[in-house]
């Protein structure tokens, strides 16, 4: 097989160039990075967790009519996806205090917020994805008012529908982040929801003990991170299709 040509390599994941015009593959590498990767660490089968996590998510969106980058999983770490431009802001939105909510405003963890909160940071590594408001959006032009309110009401729907998918399985949705892409189709350009919804990029905690499901239990030295998402993944019901094919692996026992 000959090598595909790298487009992009993050933190997380690398970009290859697509079979076809107009797509990308993306790799989801056990690389794992926090405080903008000052802290690092390599966490076996993180990335195949992350792939299929990301797989079941965007394709539940899509069946609800929420366009993103998603086409097909290749493998265990790769899946096809649409090329986009990529917007370069981080949309985070809140439930439930956390991070770094808590620590700018002074708001304990884990108090449910008045209403879902939607905020921006620009996606700039040297400057640490500072915090940004719709009016440095649209002064700098990072993204069009259009879009603006594209991407509003999308994140605000991705809200409504993952909180409900995640409260079935007993999971509290407290945050995430998502990005959104230019998606072009000859004339025609949409704004689409891009890069990945996985415990890297979600708040995730159990209801009932509110044990941390995701990223925190690296961010905080809490140890168990990939049994951690092994647990998502086996609530949605991911593990359970082992009988299709050898590369599902339940990392909390080893087993295929
Ligand atoms: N998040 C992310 N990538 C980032 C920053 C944040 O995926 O570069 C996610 C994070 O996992 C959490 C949400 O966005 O689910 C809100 O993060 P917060 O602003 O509280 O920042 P943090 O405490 O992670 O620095």
């Amino acid at each position: 097989m000959s090598r595909k040509r790298m487009i992009y390599e993050g933190k997380a994941k690398i970009l290859y160039e697509g079979p076809e015009p107009g797509t990308l593959i993306q790799y989801f590498k056990d690389d794992a990075t926090a405080f903008n990767a000052e802290k690092r660490a390599v966490l076996d089968g993180k990335g195949v967790l992350n792939n299929r996590i990301s797989e079941f998510m965007m394709t539940r969106l899509a069946g609800v009519g929420i366009p993103n980058h998603f086409i097909k999983r290749l493998n265990m770490r790769e899946q096809l996806i649409r090329k986009v431009e990529i917007i370069p802001l981080e949309v985070i939105v809140r439930n439930t205090a956390a991070g770094s909510l808590s620590k700018r405003l002074g708001i304990e963890e884990g108090t449910a917020l008045p209403r879902a909160l939607v905020e921006f940071s620009l996606k700039n590594d040297e400057l640490g994805d500072p915090l940004v408001s719709e009016e440095h959006i649209a002064a700098f032009n990072w993204a069009s008012p259009q879009e603006m309110d594209e991407i509003i009401s999308t994140a605000l729907r991705v809200n409504d529908f993952m909180s409900g998918l995640f409260a079935a399985v007993n999971i509290k949705l407290v945050d995430f982040k998502i990005e959104f892409g230019r998606h072009f189709e000859g004339d025609l350009q949409r704004t689409i929801l891009a890069d990945e919804i996985s415990p890297d990029s979600c708040r995730l905690w159990d209801f009932d003990t509110q044990e941390k499901l995701d990223k925190d239990r690296f961010r905080r030295d809490l140890g168990g991170v990939t049994e951690a998402y092994t647990e998502v993944a086996r609530r949605l019901g991911i593990l359970k299709e082992s009988g299709q094919g050898a590369d599902i692996v339940d990392f909390s026992t080893g087993v295929k």
